[in-house]
């Protein structure tokens, strides 16, 4: 089960582009502690809530027109403390919190299993980015996350470039990559 979703008000989500020179750069960004404060398996809406530079963040993206794809291991639905549709509340919420500030995801894929399970979706494996790619027409791609271990490494897997929150907010993160990307050019 594992998986992608989406709501109808995304606005690239599903759309699926040929390869060529028109694809966009995504940004892979983490949920917990790094969109949304992190609190132990989140399950309902009263409990969440943006961190400091989050909407900014992706409202900048969005007017880069960098897509935003949420990954995110969600192993709380296969042990059981959650529900699918839980997890779907929290998300509803997240987005429409961000919505508030001007700021929209692109799509949000996750991986529901426990680590036991062994899949090829939960980070740091790269089987998330993998149906991203599916997805969307990426040029190239990079990661914002709050853990070194998991999105870190799973950044190294894919050689993307990456970048850590905590001391630095996904803002601080985003204009760092805007300006590698104006020097790219
Ligand atoms: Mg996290
Ligand atoms: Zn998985």
């Amino acid at each position: 089960m594992a998986g992608r979703y989406n709501r109808s008000t995304e606005r690239s989500g599903g759309r699926r582009r040929s390869a060529g020179p028109n694809g966009r750069i995504a940004a892979f960004i983490d949920r917990d502690n790094t969109i949304i404060e992190d609190c132990p398996y989140c399950k309902s809406r009263d409990q969440v809530r943006l961190l400091k530079g989050a909407a900014a963040g992706i409202r900048k993206l969005n007017l880069n027109g960098i897509l935003a794809i949420v990954l995110t291991n969600q192993s709380g639905i296969g042990r059981g403390y959650f529900t699918l549709e839980q997890m779907q509340e929290v998300n509803d919420e997240m987005r429409r919190q961000l919505g508030l500030e001007g700021a929209a995801i692109d799509a949000i894929y996750f991986c529901p299993h426990r680590p036991e399970d062994m899949c090829s979706c939960r980070k740091p494996a790269t089987g998330l980015i993998e149906m991203a790619r599916r997805d969307f027409n990426t040029t190239d791609e990079f990661v914002i996350g709050d853990r070194e271990e998991i999105d870190g490494e799973m950044a190294r897997r894919a050689s993307l470039k990456y970048g850590i929150v905590g001391s630095k907010t996904l803002l601080d993160i985003v204009d760092e990559m805007l300006v590698l990307y104006r020097k790219d050019r």
